[in-house]
């Protein structure tokens, strides 16, 4: 079972096709995950700017993660597409 649901759109999917961002233990650290190697929960988005986009709205990312992610983490993400 590798299916993921994506947090901008609710899309559930492989997850080798989508970007998995962690917030890493124990500090919370939010990371983008690509080898998954990192431990923490997980969220999921497909690699559209859409995606990233509805991520952050209304705070999405953070309530998935459960921790506070920064703004300038969006812009990671598009550079990441
Ligand atoms: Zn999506």
């Amino acid at each position: 079972m590798t299916d993921r649901k994506c947090v901008g759109c609710g899309i559930v999917q492989d997850r080798k096709n989508m970007i998995k961002i962690t917030a890493q233990n124990p500090q919370n650290n939010i990371v983008v995950n690509g080898d998954s190697k990192i431990f923490g929960r997980s969220a999921y988005l497909c690699y559209n700017n859409t995606c990233i986009e509805n991520a952050f709205k209304k705070d999405r990312l953070k309530k998935v993660l459960k921790a506070p992610v920064p703004q300038e983490l969006k812009g990671k993400l598009l550079n990441e597409l």
